[in-house]
């Protein structure tokens, strides 16, 4: 076990399971042990067994696990924005083009348009092909969302995570995005999985959970 502080390693003298407490030997922390590692007695979930539209892959001392932000959502989305997105901006920017002459207070007016646009053209396009993969190894992990290799990277190391948890209060709500969202908090806070359905969701959550107290414990996941 490693102090989630300093990360020096805590001889076996200094942990009391009796009452939950450890205290580490450099930095003098005294911690709880459940609430630092309160996914090792979390038997039954097994992270080889991911739900419909998630995965978990082995590669070169790295392990990925992600999930699909496929929804039905994109039935609804997809034709709602060609014809938004086709009306609004065909009408503002495509009778000019077809006209020949340049209104500048029209293209002005048609510019939220075009941010919206793109804004939910992304939110319709990660509900057909999106994705949220993790990529672990020993020294840390990268969180992706996007399509293909298109998308969005954050990185963490291992020392810099203290706990995984979930977030059901998010505040902003799109629509596809399905509540809550997976935080990473240390050092930083990195917060990813809007959109993931929950079953989905919860795999990550519980997949990411379980690989951190390994690591916290010194032990093997890849
Ligand atoms: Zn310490």
């Amino acid at each position: 076990m490693n102090c989630p502080n300093c990360n020096s390693e805590i001889s076996n003298s200094n942990i009391n399971i009796q009452t939950d407490l450890a205290q580490c030997q450099s930095c003098n922390k005294i911690f709880k042990i459940s609430e630092n590692f309160n996914t090792i007695a979390d038997d039954k979930f097994d992270i080889l067994n991911p739900p419909n539209g998630a995965w978990i892959k082995e590669e070169m001392n790295q392990l990925i696990i992600g999930a699909s932000t496929r929804s039905p959502i994109a039935f609804f989305l997809v034709p709602f924005m060609v014809v938004w997105s086709g009306g609004s901006i065909g009408g503002i920017y495509g009778t000019q083009i077809a006209s020949g002459e340049f209104n500048p207070l029209m293209s002005l007016f048609g510019i939220p348009f075009l941010i919206g646009s793109v804004m939910f053209w992304s939110f319709a396009l990660m509900a057909i092909w999106g994705k949220v993969e993790l990529t672990l190894d020993k020294v840390g992990g990268k969180v992706f969302t996007g399509i293909g290799s298109i998308g969005l990277t954050k990185k963490f190391s291992w020392n810099e995570v203290s706990t995984v948890r979930e977030n059901n209060s998010v505040k902003f709500n799109y629509p596809g995005s399905q509540g809550g969202q997976i935080v990473i908090e240390g050092s930083k806070r990195i917060s990813f999985g809007t959109g993931v359905k929950e079953s989905r969701r919860y795999y990550l959550l519980k997949g990411l959970q379980s690989v951190l107290s390994k690591v916290k414990l010194n032990k093997r996941f890849v």
